[in-house]
């Protein structure tokens, strides 16, 4: 089994580019220059420098002993909360707005849901000195206060959408209507596995170097270069495409994922996309997607802002098809206990949306001297005023 892409941009059935005409030369030239770009010398030094010395990369493989304890078998945590910003998101937004400047653009358009990726972006282009825009549903912008006001304190400007729910659905579409009139001097940065080809693509090979560096740091402390079990949390599914990517063809190694289920798979309020959704077009490209009948696009939920959207990336609809994936669907209490359940026994407070994947823990059994990874991807500071609710 393969999970490249294919030339037109295809995982299976999966992805491709659905897009307004417009927008068709702007996306061809990215497809024709991103694989040849991203494998110069002079931006790969760049990129690579900027990870480490302004992102903090490699992010620590940490060995989480009581943890390990309790589940009885060998946990190790990829700390991708360790990064600037807090999570993974600025991988990705650090290699497309360099990718941005050797296309010659210097207006940069975001979209954000939970304003981690708005925030990652504006960073990047509070770095560079450039023009950020980052478009965000209005209700989002409510209750995403302080994201928003990081995001201004950056410099960008912070455009709440009203169409729609007024939620990250919304403000993708607003976002794709600004690239359709912008489209020479703009470059759209997407903050996930998703859009049309070639972002998936491209942001999962961004992001792979999680799986580079694992690869690495197992071998030095396991003398194996990968684990038996990796687990991670999806919402578009740019931290498990990252974390997956070197082991994508290697059949030892099983890749749990964990999507949001809200308040439980059958009440109408979750974000299990891959379970609930069905096939269809969303954003530029064919996925499974929460809809209705009629194929109107259901609001999606979750406790946790990062995992709400109501499309997955193609590569992930792919791999759960095909059983390289299993799923699992989390509720948000069943988030809740693993958040608190680490940061008791390791000290570390992470991301609700990485609490999804903890919480894998306790639904699959594992083996003494299995090596289980679990991409940590971002830590919990953004989600401490839902975390003080439950504070016994
Ligand atoms: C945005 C976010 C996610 C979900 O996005 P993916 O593209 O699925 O990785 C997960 N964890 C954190 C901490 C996030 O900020």
């Amino acid at each position: 089994m393969n999970y490249d892409v294919d030339e037109n941009g295809y995982y299976g059935r999966f992805g491709g580019a659905y897009i307004p005409e417009i927008l068709y030369g702007n996306v061809e030239r990215l497809r024709n220059t991103y694989l040849n770009t991203m494998r110069e010398p002079s931006f790969q030094e760049e990129y690579n420098g900027l990870l480490r010395d302004y992102a903090g990369r490699p992010t620590s493989l940490y060995f989480a002993g009581r943890l390990s304890e309790k589940y009885g078998t060998k946990i190790y945590l990829k700390r991708e909360d360790l990064n600037h910003t807090g999570a993974h998101k600025i991988t990705n937004s650090l290699g497309q707005v360099l990718l941005a400047r050797k296309m010659g653009k210097n207006r940069i358009i975001a979209e954000t849901g939970a304003g981690q990726h708005g925030v990652a972006t504006a960073t990047v282009c509070a770095l560079f000195g450039m023009e950020c825009h980052v478009y965000m549903g209005k209700l989002d912008v409510e209750r995403q206060h302080l994201n928003v006001q990081k995001m201004r304190m950056l410099g960008a400007e912070v455009v709440p959408v009203t169409s729609g729910n007024m939620t990250l659905k919304d403000a993708t579409n607003e976002a794709i209507r600004d690239w359709c009139c912008h489209p020479s001097d703009t470059f759209y940065v997407i903050g996930s596995t998703i859009g049309p080809h070639p972002y998936p693509d491209m942001v999962a090979r961004f992001q792979s170097v999680i799986s580079d560096e694992i690869r690495r740091q197992l071998m030095e402390k396991e003398g194996r270069d990968y684990p038996d079990y990796l687990l991670a949390c999806v919402g578009g599914g740019s931290n498990a495409a990252g974390a997956f990517y070197h082991y994508l063809d290697n059949g030892n190694v099983r890749f749990l994922v964990a999507e949001a289920a809200g308040k439980g798979i059958d009440t109408g309020m979750s974000a299990a996309t891959i379970r609930l959704g069905r096939e269809g077009i969303i954003h530029g490209c064919r996925t499974l997607i929460m809809q209705d009948e009629d194929g109107q696009i259901e609001e999606p939920y979750s406790i946790s802002a990062g995992l709400d959207y109501p499309g997955i990336g193609p590569i992930h609809a792919c791999m759960a098809e095909d059983g390289r994936s299993r799923v699992f669907a989390v509720t948000d209490e069943e988030a809740l206990d693993a958040a608190f359940e680490l940061t008791a026994l390791e000290g570390i407070i992470p991301a609700l949306e990485s609490s999804h994947a903890l919480s894998i823990l306790q639904k699959q059994a594992f083996k003494p001297d299995d090596v289980v990874v679990i991409n940590l991807s971002g830590r919990g500071d953004k989600d401490m005023s839902t975390y003080v609710k439950f504070i016994q």
